[in-house]
């Protein structure tokens, strides 16, 4: 077996063990495995082995690398989950099965102008900025009803869930914490926190979608920013 499948196959048995210890049913949590960097070949490998759904950061590698990915396994399902900017919406919107990274009016806008014109809806997350952090995309918590609103009530966008990207340093739980009381007051159930480094501590608070890279592919090139 590939250290890529080995590394798969022991992700997916830390996702059983966090879930079963909190009372929660393994299929509770969904794995996103996040291949961005990572080429066609290690993808496949992935999903021979029962992987079926994937996170990319970028449009334009995503469409690089994942349309004969997608004939071939039909059921694959691609997340974006880096920002996306509006002049990207069209490709975004045609490309992807959801879009996690919704976090201004200004794209909620194209979003909503675009799904109307190609008559197809990405199931859309709104990411939060749980750590106000200055140089983080994502909506601060406290515009994220008045963002919520305008998806909901203005342009009739269906929003599915929370997403967050904790702080690199400290604790990530009072962030998932807070993302879920978030989404606990807005009745979303879709909860996407955790990461390589913390995903077991995000499935004891409630999360729902584990976005995990590094622990399934390895490391990313250095040079590698988001
Ligand atoms: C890269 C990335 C991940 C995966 O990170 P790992 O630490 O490699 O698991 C998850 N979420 C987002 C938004 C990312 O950009």
């Amino acid at each position: 077996m590939s250290s890529i499948v080995e590394n798969l196959r022991e992700v997916t048995r830390s996702i059983r063990a966090a879930s079963e210890k909190v009372g929660r049913t393994a299929g509770s949590v969904t794995l996103v495995a996040v291949s961005k960097t990572h080429p066609v070949t290690s993808i496949l490998e992935v999903l021979q082995a029962g992987q079926r759904v994937f996170g990319e950061n970028r449009v334009q590698e995503a469409m690089g690398k994942f349309p004969e990915l997608k004939r071939d396994f039909p059921d694959l399902e691609l997340h974006l989950i880096g920002p996306l900017q509006t002049n990207k919406v069209p490709d975004a919107v045609g490309f992807f099965d959801v879009i996690e990274t919704l976090d201004r009016p200004k794209l909620a806008r194209a979003l909503a102008k675009e799904i109307q014109k190609q008559g197809r809806a990405p199931r859309l997350y709104l990411q939060i900025n749980t750590g106000a952090e200055p140089q983080k995309a994502g909506v601060l918590p406290e515009h994220a009803p008045a963002l919520l609103a305008l998806c909901r009530d203005e342009l009739g966008l269906t929003i599915e869930g929370l997403m967050c990207v904790p702080p690199a340093q400290g604790d990530p739980a009072p962030h998932f914490d807070l993302l879920k009381e978030m989404a606990r007051k807005e009745g979303l159930s879709v909860l996407s926190m955790g990461m390589s480094a913390d995903y077991p501590i995000a499935i004891a608070h409630g999360s729902t979608h584990v976005r995990v890279g590094t622990a399934i592919f390895g490391a990313r090139p250095v040079s590698f920013t988001p």
